[in-house]
């Protein structure tokens, strides 16, 4: 095999990356083997324009949003299925935060704040909380997204279901040799939380953050939307719901704990009074930096293999504009 560019993952990094070359019509191979767990496989999907504690837009979050919009709406023509869900947020707030948000939507977020509504009474949910409606929100069917993505670039004869491994690519001086056999001019890692073992990255330049998440049942509740307290609970249809997540650096497993289930449990209790079934329980890990901003870029010392990762919790709304970037840099188009 000879390429431009080979990915080597093909989580929500790589699979956008490999969405922008096809765009800019640039030859690529995508390494993964689609065995394994991944960030992307665990995700809520989420994309919401405010800070998660503070009273603040996301820095970039208003020119990352229409490149999002664009780059799904995009390739749902092309793969003929829809990922990307619009839904307002509902955040729901007490008497005593009331008057700064209200402050806020005649300031800096009046673009982001369709509405406050005193004492909202929705079904299923605790009464006594004021609702301030975000429009700019929703989510992408994440896994979706990912199956699809493979399966398309799989009949387009685009994948190749093998690991790239890190103690096994040459530089030949005109090209590298990926695994012993593949030719490829450039090389760019979308590895994930698994970069944390990759031998050509200095230690901690990725790093994990632990998520969790439930799914419930829930026939008595509101589904018009996402709901906003200390979690998400996120409608899904037919009555299911997602909600997360939890954040912890000090586990690097996979595996969802009876800690995790307790506190989601317990935020969920104070949003919601109606009953509800757990029906899937997981966890996953995020993809993080020291300075919680992605990176894109060569490896140092080495102009044919890249780096394209970190997208932490924000991979939504984050991965299409740094996916762009990197194409960018790629091909040497200025910014
Ligand atoms: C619980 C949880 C909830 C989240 N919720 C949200 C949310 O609501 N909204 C949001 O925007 N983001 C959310 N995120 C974050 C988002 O999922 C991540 O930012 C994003 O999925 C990271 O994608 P990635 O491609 O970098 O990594 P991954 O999805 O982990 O993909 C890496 C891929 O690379 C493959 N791979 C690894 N090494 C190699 C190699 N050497 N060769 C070939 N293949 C390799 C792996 O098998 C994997 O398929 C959440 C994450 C978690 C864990």
């Amino acid at each position: 095999m000879k390429t431009d560019v080979v990915i080597a993952g093909q989580g929500l990094a790589g699979s956008l990356l490999a969405w922008e070359l096809l765009r800019y019509g640039i030859e690529f191979r995508v390494f993964d083997p689609g065995d394994g767990r991944s960030a992307s496989k665990a995700a809520g999907g989420l994309y919401y324009p405010l800070a998660a504690r503070k009273l603040k837009e996301v820095e970039l979050s208003a020119q990352q949003l229409p490149l999002m919009y664009n780059t799904f709406r995009e390739i749902e023509k092309i793969i003929g299925k829809q990922f990307l869900f619009e839904r307002p947020s509902l955040k729901l707030i007490r008497d005593d935060e009331l008057e700064k948000w209200a402050k806020a939507q005649q300031n800096d977020l009046a673009h982001l704040i369709s509405d406050i509504i005193p004492g909202i009474q929705l079904k299923g949910v605790v009464p006594g909380y004021h609702g301030v409606v975000i429009s700019a929100s929703g989510f992408v069917d994440v896994p979706g997204f990912i199956s699809a993505t493979r399966d398309w670039l799989v009949h387009h004869g685009l994948l190749v279901s093998e690991k790239v491994s890190g103690d096994n690519i040459q530089d030949s001086g005109k090209h590298l040799i990926i695994n012993g056999s593949h030719q490829a001019g450039k090389l760019v890692f979308c590895e994930g939380p698994a970069a944390a073992v990759n031998p050509l990255l200095a230690s901690g330049t990725i790093r994990m953050n632990k998520g969790e998440l439930i799914e419930i049942e829930a026939p008595g509740l509101q589904e018009d939307y996402i709901l906003r307290k200390e979690i998400f609970v996120l409608p899904t249809g037919n009555c299911r719901f997602r909600a997360g997540a939890t954040y912890s650096h000090e586990f690097h497993d996979y595996e969802p704990t009876e800690a995790g289930l307790r506190e989601l449990t317990s935020k969920l209790d104070q949003i919601i009074d109606t009953p509800y079934k757990i029906t899937g329980h997981w966890a996953g890990l995020r993809p993080t930096t020291r300075n919680r901003l992605p990176v894109y870029g060569p490896l140092p010392g080495n102009s044919r293999v890249f780096l394209l990762n970190g997208l932490g919790s924000r991979g939504v709304i984050q991965g299409p504009w740094y996916a762009n970037k990197m194409v960018k840099y790629l091909t040497n188009i200025p910014e």
